[in-house]
């Protein structure tokens, strides 16, 4: 695990799970327009909620791409999902205006419901077809600026699935968190 501190928040990467998140209390889910199980992220996120999370999402679902919405997280360790569609690369655009309305969403739904620690997967970088590299750029670039207005929120917690992404995050967390770096 690679950590930072930017201002009063901690920043972790992790290579890992995004469903074996047992310490923080929101997971983010990359989520499709339906809400519904799918692949990738989602498919494990509802093989691991149970069919109520489904049931849930049902209510909420179709949403827009950018937009997040917040659930109870049922039969996985933490309290809530905050469910997020991202754009898909080289069709929905902007597209990283709109992968960092995602990560700008979901914070805002966090800070509304004073959750205190999140994790996210790499949104739109699997199916969606977003290089990582990217990707990784616009949402710490985007992250770092939010981490000025939040309150509530003290860990942000990257979970990356592969090593060279979790190597990708970690390299611009060193290059773009620059001198807020705290070890
Ligand atoms: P999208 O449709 O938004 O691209 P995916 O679920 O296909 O979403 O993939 C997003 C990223 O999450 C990819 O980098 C993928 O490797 C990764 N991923 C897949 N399963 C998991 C998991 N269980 N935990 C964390 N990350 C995952």
């Amino acid at each position: 695990m690679k950590t930072i501190k930017v201002d009063n928040v901690v920043i972790q990467c992790v290579q890992g799970d995004i469903t074996k998140q047992p310490d923080v209390e929101a997971i983010v889910n990359a989520a499709n327009a339906y809400l519904k199980p799918g692949g990738g992220v989602a498919g494990a996120i509802h093989r691991a909620a149970g069919p109520e999370l489904e049931k849930e999402c049902s209510k909420y679902a179709p949403i827009k791409v950018g937009e997040a919405v917040i659930t109870k997280a049922y039969n996985l360790p933490n309290k809530y999902v905050i469910h997020c569609l991202g754009p898909r690369y080289g069709i929905d655009k902007p597209e990283d205006k709109l992968l960092a309305d995602c990560y700008i969403n979901a914070i805002k739904l966090a800070e509304e419901n004073k959750i205190t620690s999140i994790a996210f997967p790499a949104i739109s970088t699997g199916i969606f077809g977003y290089p990582i590299e990217d990707a990784t750029k616009v949402v710490l670039k985007t992250v770092f600026t939010l981490v000025k207005r939040i309150t509530y929120l003290k860990i942000i917690r990257f979970v990356l699935f592969s090593e060279q992404d979790y190597i990708v995050y970690c390299k611009y967390l060193d290059e773009l968190g620059g001198s807020y770096y705290e070890k």
